[in-house]
């Protein structure tokens, strides 16, 4: 005979159990319980009736049993054939007692008063308008919480199961206990009410010597107090018994909202929770998954070893201070990415943003960009904040692992706080934009009080085009329109600033794949906006996992491209061909040309040039070069720079991360490395969700915190700074 069972197909030969054998139900329903031989002679009908006389149900009461065996926690017993099945289940796992749970789906009445079988039960719901209906239907998960409790005998799997289980019950049940001991191997509780009525519930619990199990040892469950009933709200329902309920749903998802929590809960549970319960419910969650913030800065020492051996070429740096053997900082880079990146556009977006764990954190990232204008992680800092001694130590690192590829890479930042000063040290020489969007909204807020927003709105536009000029002169004519709306005592400080060439196109040295903004660092920041609430060791682990994943999914992706170009550059030659269309093309002399429609162009096709310089600034022809090239029947392909080919692409993702395993990691001794948790905590309340401030963006009067002792633009009550414990 075969049996769907578990979701598996169980093949069972029928040998007809032995009356000898026993089999024993308990039967479990609000907290009380009794036993009931079964045997296969029964039938299903006899075990409902039975249950249902004895538990004293309504005749209009709804009851549904369920057992559960070993790999499946909940198996209906409806009918027969479940009930044949709860024999072949009980033989299979050599059970002599099997647990029955009765549920009541439908009914009002929940005082226990004896049936009075003649008269009929009216009741009045049936009767009543939709909206005047009492609505019970609804089966609530904490509904088995009142069968956690019901014999002397009981065994729990330590203290912690039975005090979980306990207060369980006792929110179900609707009362409220107290422990009068409360060890790991012996448990009293008794009622609350116990000193105002006296009354007698009481629950006695010892571990055994032999398996470390507890042991209900005595247990009155009745109530003589008047406080037994359910309500919606319970005191023991605190952020210890929310945090089971809702773990799974933490792991599925780190985001989580508490006021998700809240009304998650009341749905699935029928119990309303306060806020503050809900966020501690999650931090308590996260915690059981992840483990505790302060626990996961030990693993780092052994996650390093693990890195260095799994992926050959990774750069991985702890620093600790060396007297206290606290955490300061860690660099971060995977040899596939190093390996990766000689084959990606040489340029590197920069940008820190804030870790979320409880430790105050700032993650700096390095984020480069692939052929198909996808971002590729490089490298990743973690320390404590944005200071210049940071970033000092982020870009030297970053510096060793470029050196020797032996590329002059652009970097893209938005001056942030001691980034500037830091990257002159390190990597004085390489060009360094600005990104253009933070420097409108520094030059903004110089406005700020000064006029209305019609007039920031014309400046930011002016600047937008000032930015972007193309050639000096156009870049002269744009200064002329944008200091004449914005005044010249603010534009004029502003600029002197800025050294031109690191933000305005005309001025670009060389080529830059005409980036003018740092979007590609603010996407990596949101891609890891989930990790970013994890304690660091999760965080790198999880990034990692998440870097790793993406690379082999472009790596197939990629694969599968027909085409010379990656699939976005391959869209835009398509677009830029459409606009060549309009031109005529005049030959020169060899490898130039003048190309006409409104206006000329002259075209070195040689230099890869245009007199519109865009195929200077963009890498990539304008529309002027395709014409010229389509005329000079050159193949466009041979045109184009390498970085945006198939076979470029393809090579940067050719180095996988390779995966790490973890089995060893307990059996590591490495308590002599231990790394202790920086001192530095994120101060109390809310964290803060805004990135700081670059440079000139905030411009108040420097005061005195009383907090702090440091001059700047906070006071005691909006100090930041961590809070050093002595
Ligand atoms: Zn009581
Ligand atoms: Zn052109
Ligand atoms: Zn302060």
């Amino acid at each position: 005979m075969c049996f769907r069972f578990n979701n598996r197909f169980v093949c069972l030969f029928f040998l007809r159990r032995s009356m000898a054998d026993p089999l024993v139900a308990r039967c479990l329903y609000s907290g009380k319980g009794y036993m009931i031989p079964l045997n296969q002679c029964m039938d299903y009908s006899e075990l409902y009736e039975d249950i249902f006389g004895t538990f004293q149900f309504f005749p209009t009461d709804n009851v549904e049993l369920q057992y559960s065996v070993p790999g499946c926690e909940v198996c209906f017993l409806r009918n027969d054939r479940d009930f044949q099945m709860l024999f072949c289940s009980a033989r299979i796992h050599r059970l002599e007692c099997v647990d029955i749970s009765v549920l009541k789906i439908r009914g009002g009445c929940r005082r226990n008063c004896s049936v009075d079988s003649g008269s009929e039960v009216i009741d009045e719901d049936d009767y009543l308008g939709d909206a005047f209906r009492t609505e019970v239907h609804k089966t609530y998960l904490s509904d088995e919480w009142s069968s956690y409790i019901h014999n002397v005998g009981d065994k729990f799997h330590g203290a912690a199961e039975l005090r979980e289980k306990l207060r369980k019950y006792a929110i179900a049940v609707g009362f409220e206990f107290v422990f009068l001991r409360n060890d790991l191997d012996r448990i009293y509780a008794v009622c609350a009410n116990v000193g105002t009525e006296g009354c007698d519930w009481h629950l006695c619990a010892f571990s055994s010597s032999a398996n470390g199990c507890l042991y209900i040892t005595e247990l009155n469950n009745t109530h003589t107090c008047k406080g037994v009933v359910r309500t919606q709200k319970h005191k023991l329902l605190g952020s210890k018994v929310v945090k089971t309920c809702i773990a799974a749903d933490v792991s599925f998802n780190l985001s989580l909202k508490p006021r998700e929590i809240m009304s998650k809960f009341k749905s699935t549970y029928g119990f309303d929770i306060s806020y503050k319960v809900a966020l501690k419910a999650k931090h308590r969650a996260k915690e059981a998954i992840y483990g505790s913030d302060a626990e996961t800065f030990s693993k780092l020492s052994w996650y390093k070893e693990a890195v260095l051996q799994s992926n050959p070429g990774s750069s991985f740096v702890l620093e600790v201070e060396p007297s206290t053997n606290r955490f300061q900082r860690l660099f971060i880079a995977y040899g596939g990415c190093v390996e990766g990146f000689q084959f990606c556009l040489p340029v590197l977006y920069v940008d820190g943003t804030f870790g979320k764990s409880i430790y105050k954190g700032q993650i700096l990232s390095a984020t480069g960009r692939n052929g198909n204008q996808g971002f590729y992680p490089l490298a990743i800092c973690f320390c404590d904040s944005e200071t210049d001694a940071n970033w000092t130590f982020f870009f030297k690192h970053l510096k060793s692992l470029l050196e020797p590829q032996g590329r002059v890479v652009t970097f893209i930042s938005d001056r942030g706080v001691g980034l500037l000063s830091a990257f002159d040290k390190v990597f004085g020489g390489n060009p360094h934009l600005f990104c253009y969007k933070h420097l409108v909204a520094n030059l903004a807020s110089k406005y700020r009080g000064k006029g209305n927003s019609k007039l920031i709105e014309d400046v930011k536009q002016k600047f937008f085009k000032v930015a972007y000029s193309s050639t000096q002169k156009e870049y002269c004519f744009n200064l002329r329109l944008l200091r004449a709306v914005g005044g010249a005592d603010i534009i004029d400080p502003f600029l002197s600033e800025l050294p031109v060439e690191n933000w305005c196109r005309a001025f670009y040295t060389s080529c830059r794949y005409g980036i003018m903004a740092n979007g590609i660092a603010e996407s990596f920041n949101s891609w890891i906006a989930i990790e970013r609430l994890m304690p660091v060791y999760c965080m790198l682990d999880q990034t990692r996992i998440k870097q790793m994943e993406m690379a082999g999914k472009r790596r197939e992706e990629a694969e599968r491209w027909t085409t010379e170009l990656t699939p976005k550059m391959e869209e835009r030659l398509k677009v830029q061909m459409e606009k060549s269309r309009r031109f005529s093309v005049h030959y020169s002399s060899p490898g130039v040309y003048e190309v006409r429609s409104d206006f000329s162009y002259v075209v070195n096709i040689s230099d890869h040039a245009c007199s519109c310089v865009k195929w200077q600034i963009n890498c990539f022809p304008c529309p002027h070069g395709l014409a010229t090239l389509q005329a000079a029947s050159e193949n466009v392909y041979n045109y184009i720079d390498k970085y945006f080919h198939v076979d470029m692409f393809k090579k940067s993702y050719s180095f996988p991360i390779h995966p790490i395993t973890n089995v060893d990691m307990s059996s590591t001794d490495s308590a002599s490395e231990c790394i202790l948790p920086p001192l530095a905590k994120r101060p109390p309340g809310r964290p803060r969700v805004k990135r700081f401030k670059s440079v000139g963006e905030v411009e108040k009067k420097l005061i005195c915190c009383g907090h702090c002792g440091k001059m700047g633009t906070h006071n005691k009550l909006s100090c930041t700074e961590p809070l050093v414990q002595q």
